[in-house]
C-alpha cells in the first residue's frame, strides 16, 4: 500500500502546470509568439553579473574538494555571516550565524519552520490570508496541521482584521504573511503590520503560547514606486523569516534560501534546533554548497527589475483603459485583475479563445479575479493587449 496523499499530490498536476503545457500545445498551432503565456512565475530577466562573475571565480580559486564537498547542515558558517552582516546593514538589526539555517529554497524553509513548530496529531492551526500561494495549504498538511484560510480584502489587499481575531483560538500555531503577495503583488504597510503585531502579542499573551508568525518574502526587493517593506522581525519578536534568491538574483532553478530565527523569539535556540530538525527528518540537510557561497556573496543585489516595472505599468494602464478593475501592485511580478465575471474559471477558460493564459484566482483562495504573471518579454506583454481587449469587448460590448 502506498501512502494516498502522496499519490494524490504527485499526480494532480496544479492549474498553473495544465496551463502552461496547453500553452506549449497552442504554441505549436498557432505560433508561438500568438501565444500570451501568462501562467508561471519563473523569472525573464537574467541573474545580475556578479553571480555568473562569483560563480566563475570560486570555481576558478576554491579548492574543488571544499567548494563542491558538504558544509554544516545548516549551511556554511562563512555563508551565514555573509548573510546576516547583510540583513544587519539593511535593516539595523544585530544577527549572527546562529540565527540562519540555509534552505533549498523558500519552499524548503517554510517546510523547515512548519514542520519544526507544528505537533502532528494535535489540531494545530496555522492561518493563511488569501490570496495565498497555494503550496500552503500542502506545505501546512504536511507538517501535520490545519490551514485556517482568511477571506481576501479585495479593496486593498491587505488585513481583515475582523476576520483574522474571529479566526484566532488556542491551536494557531502560527500565521503565514506573504508580502509582497503572489498573486496580487500588496505589500503590507506598516500600519497594517503594526496592527497585526498588536493582535498577535494579545492573542499569544491570552492563550500562553507564542503565536509564530511566518514571513515568506521570496519578493521582498521586487517592489516599485520606492515602496518599502517593513522588515517584519523589527515588529513582532516571534517572527521567523522565509526567504529566498529565486526571484530577487533571479535563481529559482538553483534552489537557494534561508530561514532566520531571530534571538527576540521565544525559546530561539529551541526553535532553531526544531527548524533544524525538522530539515533533517525531510532530508534537506545542506543546501548547495557553491551557490551558498554564490548568494552570500550577491547577497546586496538584485537582478534588473525595470522591465517588470515598464510591463506592469503597461498591463495597468492598458487594462483599467479597457474597463478592467486592477488594484496596481506595489510589487513582485503578479497582477490580479478582477475577471469581468464573477465565475473566474469560465473567465480563464474563455480567455483560451484568445490566447490567453492566465491563472483563475480561485486556486489562490480568491475567485472573481486572476493571476497574471507578467515577468515575460515587454513584446509579449504590448502583443497581448490587443486579446486583453477583446476579451473585455466579449464581456462588455
Ligand atoms: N513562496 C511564494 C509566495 C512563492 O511565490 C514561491 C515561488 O514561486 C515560493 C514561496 C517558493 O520559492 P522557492 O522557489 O524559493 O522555493
Amino acid at each position: 500500500m502506498l501512502n494516498e496523499r502522496m499519490v494524490g499530490l504527485g499526480t494532480q498536476r496544479s492549474v498553473i502546470r495544465e496551463l502552461f503545457e496547453f500553452g506549449k500545445m497552442r504554441a505549436a498551432e498557432v505560433g508561438a509568439e500568438n501565444v500570451f503565456d501568462f501562467s508561471i512565475g519563473n523569472p525573464s530577466v537574467a541573474a545580475p553579473d556578479c553571480v555568473n562573475e562569483t560563480a566563475m571565480r570560486l570555481i576558478k580559486e576554491l579548492d574543488p574538494v571544499v567548494l563542491h564537498g558538504y558544509t554544516s547542515a545548516q549551511g556554511d558558517a562563512g555563508v551565514r555571516a555573509l548573510i546576516a552582516d547583510s540583513l544587519n546593514r539593511r535593516f539595523q538589526t544585530a544577527f549572527r550565524p546562529e540565527n540562519l539555517y540555509i534552505t533549498v529554497g523558500a519552499a524548503a524553509a517554510l517546510c523547515c519552520c512548519l514542520n519544526g513548530i507544528c505537533c502532528p496529531g494535535m489540531g494545530d492551526e496555522v492561518i493563511v490570508f488569501a490570496p495565498y500561494f497555494p503550496e500552503y495549504k500542502v506545505f501546512i498538511e504536511g507538517a501535520g496541521a490545519n490551514m485556517t484560510l482568511i477571506p481576501a480584502d479585495v479593496e486593498a489587499f491587505q488585513i481583515d482584521f475582523a476576520a483574522l481575531e474571529a479566526s484566532l483560538n488556542e491551536h494557531t500555531k502560527a500565521v503565514i504573511v506573504n508580502s509582497p503577495n503572489n498573486p496580487c503583488g500588496a505589500v503590507y504597510s506598516e500600519e497594517t503590520v503594526k496592527k497585526l503585531a498588536v493582535v498577535l502579542e494579545s492573542y499569544s499573551a491570552k492563550f500562553g503560547h507564542p503565536i509564530y508568525l511566518i514571513s515568506d518574502e521570496p519578493y521582498r526587493e521586487i517592489v516599485y514606486d520606492n515602496t518599502v517593506v517593513p522588515f517584519l522581525p523589527n515588529y513582532y519578536k516571534d517572527t521567523l523569516v522565509c526567504y529566498s534568491w529565486s526571484k530577487s538574483l533571479s535563481l529559482p532553478g538553483e534552489r537557494l534560501g534561508y530561514v532566520l530565527v531571530p534571538d527576540s523569539v521565544t525559546d530561539a535556540s529551541l526553535v532553531y534546533a526544531a527548524v533544524a530538525g525538522a530539515g533533517r527528518s525531510l532530508g534537506y540537510v545542506n543546501a548547495p554548497s557553491l551557490f551558498q557561497r554564490v548568494c552570500a556573496e550577491c547577497a546586496n543585489e538584485t537582478a534588473d527589475i525595470s522591465i517588470y516595472e515598464t510591463n506592469r505599468n503597461l498591463l495597468v494602464e492598458g487594462l483599467r483603459r479597457m474597463g478592467y478593475h486592477v488594484v496596481a501592485p506595489q510589487g513582485t511580478f503578479y497582477l490580479f485583475p478582477r475577471t469581468l465575471i464573477a465565475d473566474d474559471v469560465s473567465f480563464c477558460e474563455k480567455a483560451k479563445d484568445f490566447n490567453l493564459l492566465i491563472v483563475p484566482g480561485t486556486g489562490f483562495g480568491c475567485p472573481g479575479h486572476a493571476r497574471i504573471s507578467f515577468c515575460v518579454p515587454t513584446e509579449r506583454v504590448e502583443r497581448s493587449l490587443k486579446a486583453f481587449e477583446e476579451l473585455a469587448k466579449f464581456y462588455l460590448g
